[in-house]
C-alpha cells in the first residue's frame, strides 16, 4: 500500500471510530450502514442489537462499536474498497 492510500485509510479510520459508539440516532438517519467488522452492508432496520441501549452491534458478526451509518458522512464505499484489499 503506497502513503497516500495508507495516510488516507488512518484518516477514514479516525472518522469511523468517532462513529461506531454511541450512534443510535446517526444510525436510525442513515439510509444505510457498514459494518467496519466483517464488511457487510446493513439497512438501519436489521440493527436491532444496541450495546448498552446506544451503540449499533452488528446483526452478522456480533461486533458493537463497528457500525457506522452513511449520515456518519464518512465515504463507506471507499472506506469498503480498502478493507477489502487488506
Ligand atoms: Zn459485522
Amino acid at each position: 500500500m503506497d502513503e497516500n492510500r495508507k495516510r488516507r485509510l488512518q484518516v477514514l479510520g479516525e472518522m469511523v471510530d468517532n462513529h461506531c459508539w454511541d450512534n443510535r440516532e446517526e444510525i436510525a438517519a442513515s439510509d444505510q450502514c457498514l459494518c467496519t467488522g466483517c464488511g457487510l452492508w446493513l439497512d438501519p432496520t436489521e440493527i436491532v442489537r444496541w450495546h448498552e441501549g446506544k451503540h449499533a452491534c452488528c446483526p452478522e458478526c456480533g461486533l458493537a462499536g463497528a457500525v457506522v451509518g452513511s449520515k456518519s458522512g464518512i465515504p463507506l464505499d471507499e472506506y469498503r474498497s480498502y478493507m477489502e484489499i487488506e
